[in-house]
Parts: C-alpha cells; structure tokens; sequence
C-alpha cells in the first residue's frame, strides 16, 4: 500500500488539472467544481493547521491559506474537505477560496465557547470505533461513539482489537452487538494481523476511512498494519513551504491500492460526544421504535403513564442499561443546546441551586436538617 509520495515533489510543484489523484474525487464534485474556471484547482485538505491547510492538489501537495473571505463568513475547511484552490504559480502561493459540498460532517460541541459546534472532518463515509478487549471494553463508550457517528452521516463500524489477548471473543463480541444493532463488529487483533480481511468490505473505491477510539485501543497499530511495514508515516516528510522554507508534516491521508481512502487525524481520533440528536436516534433505535408506541407523545420514558418503552424495559425486551444511557445522552444533549442558548455561566450557576436545593430536600428527608 502506499500513501501520496509519488505525488510530490519538492518546491514549487507545478498543478494541474488532472483530478485523478485527489483521492474521493467524484462526478458530484465535478459538477460543483464546473463552475470554476481559469486560475483554479480542485483539492483536499489532507492536514489542518492554525491558519494553512496542506492540501493534496492535482499532481502535488500544497501548502494553501484561507481567503479572507471564506473567513469572514466563518467557513472553515477542515481535513477531508474538497476544496477550490486559487493557484498562482507566478508567485507560489495558494489559497483556499471555497469548499465543495460536504457529503457527511463530523462534529463535536466545543468546549469553553458557549457550546457551538465544531467541525472536525468532513467527507467521511465509513467510521471505525476501535476497541479493545480487557479494562477499556465499555458499552456506554461505544453508545456515545455510534451516536456522534450516527450524527455525522458516516456508517459506523465497529472493531473489537487485541483479541489475542481475551478468552473468549465470541462472547465480547456478542455483548458488543447487543447495543451495536445493525452495525458490524469485527473481532481481530491489529498486532498479529488477525481478523484484517473482514475490514476489506469496509474499504471501497473513492470512499474515505477514518478511525475513532480512546487512546491505547491499538489504531496506531491498525493502521500501520494496513499500511503495510513500507510506508514511514511517522518519520514526517520534509517539503519546502510557499516561501521556499523547509517544513515536516506527517501524512494523515493514505491512498489504497484499490482505491479507498484512509485518514489518520488526531482531532478525529480524540472525537468528543457533540451535537447529536439525530445521532442517539439511531443508536438507540429500539427504544425510538418502542416510543411509537407511547401514550403520550412527548413521552419521556420516565415516569410517564402508558409509556410502552417503561413496559418494553419491564418485559425485558430493553434492558434497563440501554434506557439509562439513552436518558444520559439526551440529558447531556438538552443541555449542551440550552448551553449555547442561555450561556454556560448562568446555566451552571442554575445547576448549582439546584444541587443546593436537593441537599436540602435530602436532608430534610433523612431528618438531619
Ligand atoms: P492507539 O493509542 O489507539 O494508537 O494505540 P496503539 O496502537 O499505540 O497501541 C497501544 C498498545 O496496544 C501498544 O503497546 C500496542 O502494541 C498494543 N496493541 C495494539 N494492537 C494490539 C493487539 O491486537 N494485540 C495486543 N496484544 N496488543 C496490541
Ligand atoms: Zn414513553
């Protein structure tokens, strides 16, 4: 396998308009790109950094800044994005002028900001969420992952790592479905390149790969055992900048042999729970599905007479986890957008009377007021 070494040269690399080598490039973005003429290129952002996107382009990867008026409007590329790219070979620079329509989008709620959404990746079609058998292996993780997943518009796929090391990875696995539903999970063990076959469905032409999971699960192994030993992705590669200075950037997209796209970011790794409603539905279809059934129809599954989720726990046909941690999640949801609606500070300052006054209610309770 290789990643984009034949692509690049060194300096000032010439661009042309070939879009074979854009990786994910496709008929839809053809049309959206037709209506550029002239002076620009198509790309995709391979790397993010503060202010410069390194972009693979036609024939070469660049290094590009973002206009100032893509900025003004407060759009951002982010890696997997295909953008338009301004060339002017003249005086070597290149700039990122608009980005193509995104097929899926992967964010997270920000942190520390009010609570505003924040675009990761963009143009991703498959999600692997990594896991590992032993301590880390923890079901109300995976739900969190599958929701922000769900909510990006990727398929989600599941892998179950190091299974040379558990007794018995049917059962884990089983556990795993129970809250995956349809979602695939694939046991293997990236270290001694066990189970690696069954990811190759998962891998097809023009479609963009990107892996998610808690530090330690073994993606880094993954990856460099998909990759194949011949590819030095850590090492970084030395390119000369738009002004001639030698930079080191470490490759984070790597083409397959047959087509497919595999990214290595670590803001996608490190994917915190976002903005996901429509994600927990679908991970938590079986109890949306149940919920048709209600009474009430802002039911909350709570406390709620005639609530056929409460009975489907009950008959045991949900188990009672799976209620919690759909609960916790739209907890979380509901306040992270009254987060952003209302503000953090007075929100958290509501949160503390609220703690103060179940103290209270607690102790009168118990008698020790
Ligand atoms: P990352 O943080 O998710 O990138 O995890 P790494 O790829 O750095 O792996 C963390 C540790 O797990 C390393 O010591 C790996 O050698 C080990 N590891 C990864 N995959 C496997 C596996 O399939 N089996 C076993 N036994 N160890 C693994
Ligand atoms: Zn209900």
């Amino acid at each position: 396998m290789n990643n984009h070494s034949e692509t690049e040269g060194s300096g000032h690399n010439s661009v042309h308009s070939d879009t074979d080598n854009i990786p994910g490039w496709n008929e839809e973005l053809e049309l959206a790109f037709s209506f550029y003429k002239g002076p620009y290129v198509p790309g995709r952002v391979t790397s993010r950094h503060k202010t410069v996107c390194e972009v693979l382009a036609p024939g070469a990867v660049v290094q590009a800044g973002i206009s100032g008026a893509l900025q003004k409007i407060g759009k951002q590329p982010v890696v997997g994005d295909f953008v338009v790219l301004l060339d002017q070979p003249e005086t070597g620079s290149r700039m990122i002028v608009n980005i193509l329509p995104r097929r899926t989008c992967l964010s997270r709620g920000a942190a520390g900001d009010g609570g505003g959404e924040q675009v990761i990746a963009a143009n991703l079609d498959t999600i692997f969420i990594v896991t590992a058998t032993g301590k880390d292996l923890n079901l109300r993780r995976l739900e969190r992952y599958l929701t922000v997943v769900y909510s990006s518009g990727a398929n989600p796929v599941i892998l179950l790592n190091k299974i040379d090391l558990a007794d018995d990875p049917t059962r884990l696995v089983e556990k795993i479905q129970s809250i995956a539903g349809t979602v695939p999970v694939i046991p293997l063990s990236a270290l001694s390149k066990t189970g690696l076959d069954a990811l190759s469905p998962h891998f097809n032409p023009g479609e963009t790969v990107a892996l998610v999971g808690s530090s330690g699960v073994g993606k880094s192994t993954l990856i460099n055992s998909l990759l194949g030993e011949t590819v030095q992705r850590t090492g970084g590669i030395r390119e000369d900048d738009e002004k001639g200075r030698h930079t080191t950037t470490v490759r984070q997209m790597f083409l397959l042999p047959n087509g497919a796209v595999l990214i290595d970011n670590p803001g996608i790794r490190e994917i915190q729970l976002g903005d996901s409603a429509e994600g927990i539905e679908k991970a938590f279809s079986e109890i949306v599905d149940a919920a048709s059934n209600c009474k009430f129809k802002d039911c909350t599954h709570r406390d709620e007479p005639g609530c056929a989720v409460l009975k489907a726990v009950k008959d045991g046909i949900i188990p009672e986890e799976r209620l919690a941690s759909y609960h916790r999640l739209t907890d979380e949801l509901a306040f992270q957008s009254r987060k952003s609606e209302i503000g953090l500070k007075r929100l958290e300052k509501e949160r503390f009377k609220k703690i103060a006054v179940d103290i209270k209610k607690y102790k009168k309770s118990t008698g020790k007021l």
